[in-house]
């Protein structure tokens, strides 16, 4: 290396006087250009959430355990019983036709990833009493009893559905549930609680919005850990059949508010079936099979094995 002048530094020092000689030629800034508060960057916009139609749905990618074998769940389409048609929605469709088409949809596309065996309560035209949907998961050795329903919500308003229709409303209490009973002795009461938390967690995690229960006071009390989760508070006399009577673990999955609109419109999209599928599927994983995360020490007492097949 010789002594003379660094190359490097005379380069840097002529690019420096270069960049000064510019700003002093640049003209001065006209009056009206804003102040820098002014034209900062936007904040950026929340993305947009259910039941938006906009709104992003995320389909698990679900992996099952080695040895995860084939896990028999009984579905029932809720309703559909004598004289029981449940709630009536924004487009003045009862919940049994919802919950049979969901079912049958969920169905399929459960025995499709080959690991589990479902049996839907009911066919079209069938109307199986809740007592015969009970027996019929208990011979057929039912693992899990997950009950597919639609809420209906606060105060509603009439709206000319179509030409032909009018329907009740309510665009303000969007959202899932997912409901167990804690009237049982250990071990079923930590299986339900287990099964309520993971399918409600695991549609959060698809986008699905969990309802917050602001119309479920005296009914249904939120779970302190999991959004989406809520235990009953039924008096004696009014309790659920379905929550209370399955001697496998069972939940009630509400699955939207029949009173609105956008929401209703979701759940005939095609990809709302596939990302609620994938979410129920995952979370039916993470119950039998619960990921190392979750099996952390902290976490232990409100997880409980459940029967083997
Ligand atoms: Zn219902």
């Amino acid at each position: 290396m010789s002594k003379s002048t660094p190359w490097p530094l005379i380069l840097i020092l002529g690019l420096s006087a270069g960049c000064e000689e510019q700003a002093r030629a640049a003209p001065p800034p006209p009056e009206a250009v804003p102040s820098p508060a002014v034209i900062a960057a936007p904040a950026p916009e929340a993305p947009p959430r259910w039941p938006t139609a906009s709104a992003p749905l995320t389909v698990a990618q679900v992996e099952f355990p080695k040895g995860f074998g084939r896990k028999r769940i009984y579905l029932d389409a809720g309703h559909g019983a004598p004289g029981n048609d449940g709630n009536t929605s924004v487009t003045c469709e009862p919940e049994a036709a919802h919950t049979l088409r969901v079912a049958e949809d969920l169905a399929k596309r459960l025995e499709a990833t080959g690991h589990f065996q479902v049996k839907v309560s009911r066919k079209s035209g069938q109307r199986p009493t809740y007592q015969d949907r009970l027996e019929q998961a208990e011979r057929w050795r039912a693992q899990l009893f997950v009950s597919l329903h639609s809420d209906s919500r606060g105060e509603a308003r009439w709206w000319q559905s179509t030409m032909e229709q009018v329907c009740l409303r309510n665009d303000s209490a969007p959202g899932y549930s997912v409901l167990y009973a804690d009237d049982i002795a250990e071990p079923l009461l930590s299986q339900r609680l287990t099964l309520a938390r993971a399918l409600a967690r695991r549609m959060g995690d698809a986008g699905f919005l969990p309802y917050g229960g602001e119309d479920y006071v005296g009914l249904y009390a939120p779970d302190s850990e999991q959004p989406g989760t809520f235990v009953s508070r039924h008096l004696p006399g009014q309790r659920i059949f379905v929550l209370r009577k399955p001697p496998m673990p069972s939940v009630i999955i509400e699955t939207h508010h029949a009173l609105d609109l956008e929401e209703v419109e979701r759940w005939r999209e095609e990809r709302t079936l596939e990302a609620f599928a994938a979410a129920v599927a995952q979370g039916v994983v993470d119950v039998f099979a619960p990921p190392p995360s979750a099996a952390a020490p902290a976490r232990v007492s409100t997880r409980a094995a459940l029967p083997a097949p």
